[in-house]
């Protein structure tokens, strides 16, 4: 806890956050992963997951060029149409693209617009207060028909942790950021909390619904409904998360699911290959995909120490401390509690492969793998990336002394450090001194 309170300090809670939050995940990923990263994929492919459980969405195409975007407007036959940029991030609509146009989301009638709206879109970094500051390149878009709205509400469903179950979290104040929502009108949110193994009841939904604002009558029941099938797909679909953002109601009465997102339970990776083949590689950063091959659980940073540690919290203290020696962290990487020869070889071989690292610190606690077996790792491993930059290792617990023997007798150039800081420090003054 306290390496994450100083973490914020630094600025560099949020990039953490991202390996913490609801999140993409490797099918080899195994069952001795520290952290739990689940699978995040686009609005367009929730809707397809959503329709499949009878939600009501609008019709849409996907396109990734402006020709295919041009198309599509003109195969879906609206009055209306609605471009969206994909990525995997909200607060699309009010984001800024790297050429300076504005919204993520855009509503257009011919498709000369859609298509003059793609050219806008496509290729092009989108920043939104979710994404990372330098944004995220949209390749897809997706062309949907649009619907008047005279009303935005917000729904969700989340696995909590309080209750050991699922609970809605719903609010009339939809189409905005929930957390303002919550901080200025709390009474404006109501939650109810579903046993799991009944799921909910009428009179529940029936309560969702009245907080929601819809009419009794009809309206109400299309409600209940769509609040109903929703947690059939949360169940359905081992989600931990899904959230419609705005739910929305038409002139006429009629509710749509006008913006999607579901975060799934990795854990149940095996009975959905099908939702998983959906996993977007294009927006993960390439050395997050390939560590993830080797269950490795890492994320790329912006500084030019790489670290390689074992165990989530050492990981974090390593980088508060590589801070605190006016240092910059080149990523987050827990190679394991296990740290294997082949895990410290892989770790390697991905940290070298960034330009940007211009020093590796090592810093591993023995307890499961003593220090003499991950010594001998490390120089195998040094040995096979042919490790031309400073390494510097600090090693702590069983038989270390063996390990620090055998990084001393291995020939290679390797700094050693006694503790922690000292490690930090070394690694600091290495770069120096290129
Ligand atoms: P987000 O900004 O990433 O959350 O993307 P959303 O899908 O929520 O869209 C942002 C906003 O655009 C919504 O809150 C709506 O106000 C508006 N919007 C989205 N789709 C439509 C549509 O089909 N018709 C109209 N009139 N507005 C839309
Ligand atoms: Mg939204």
């Amino acid at each position: 806890m306290q390496s994450a309170l100083r973490l914020s300090s630094f600025g560099l809670r949020s990039k953490v956050a991202r390996a913490r939050a609801p999140r993409k995940i490797s099918v080899v990923a195994k069952a001795n992963r520290v952290q739990a990263r689940s699978l995040n994929i686009q609005e367009f492919q929730s809707k397809i997951l959503m329709e499949r459980y009878g939600l009501t969405v609008q019709k849409f195409k996907v396109a990734d060029t402006p020709a295919q975007a041009a198309a599509a407007a003109k195969e879906l036959q609206a009055k209306e149409l609605v471009v969206k940029a994909q990525i995997l991030a909200g607060g699309r609509g009010k984001g800024t693209f790297s050429n300076g146009f504005q919204g993520g989301v855009h509503l257009c009638k011919t498709p000369e617009e859609a298509s003059k709206l793609a050219t806008s879109m496509l290729g092009y970094k989108l920043v939104t207060k979710q994404t990372i500051p330098g944004g995220v390149l949209v390749q897809k878009l997706m062309i949907a028909e649009s619907i008047n709205i005279k009303r935005e509400v917000y729904v969700s469903i989340v696995m909590d942790r309080d209750s050991n179950g699922p609970v809605y979290v719903v609010s009339p104040k939809g189409g905005m950021d929930i957390e303002k929502v919550a901080e200025e009108t709390p009474e404006a949110i109501f939650k109810e909390v579903i046993d799991i193994t009944t799921g909910p009841k009428k009179a529940q939904l029936e309560r969702l619904a009245k907080g929601l604002e819809f009419k009794a009558g009809k309206q109400m029941e299309d409600a209940v409904q769509q609040l109903d099938r929703l947690y059939k797909l949360f169940i359905g679909l081992d989600a931990v998360q899904v959230e419609v953002n705005p739910l929305a109601e038409t002139p006429e009465g009629a509710i749509y699911c006008v913006d999607a997102k579901i975060g799934f339970d990795d854990n149940a990776i095996f009975r959905h290959e099908d939702v998983y083949e959906m996993r977007d590689l294009a927006e993960e950063d390439p050395r997050e995909v390939e560590a993830q091959k080797y269950n490795l659980n890492y994320i790329a940073m912006d500084g030019n120490i790489g670290c390689m540690v074992n165990g989530a919290g050492l990981a974090m203290a390593t980088m508060d401390i590589i801070k605190m020696n006016k240092g910059e962290p080149a990523n987050f990487l827990d190679v394991g509690g296990s740290a294997t020869p082949e895990a410290v070889t892989e770790a390697f071989k991905i940290l070298t492969k960034d330009n940007q690292v211009k020093a590796i610190l090592v810093n591993i606690f023995g307890g499961i793998m003593k220090c003499d077996t991950i010594a001998t790792g490390i120089v195998t491993a040094a040995k096979t990336v042919k490790l031309s930059i400073p390494l510097i290792v600090r090693l702590a617990g069983t038989n270390v002394e063996l390990g620090k023997k055998i990084l001393q007798e291995s020939g290679l150039t390797i700094i050693t450090a006694e503790h922690l800081d000292d490690a930090a420090a070394k690694a600091v003054a290495s770069l120096s001194k290129l």
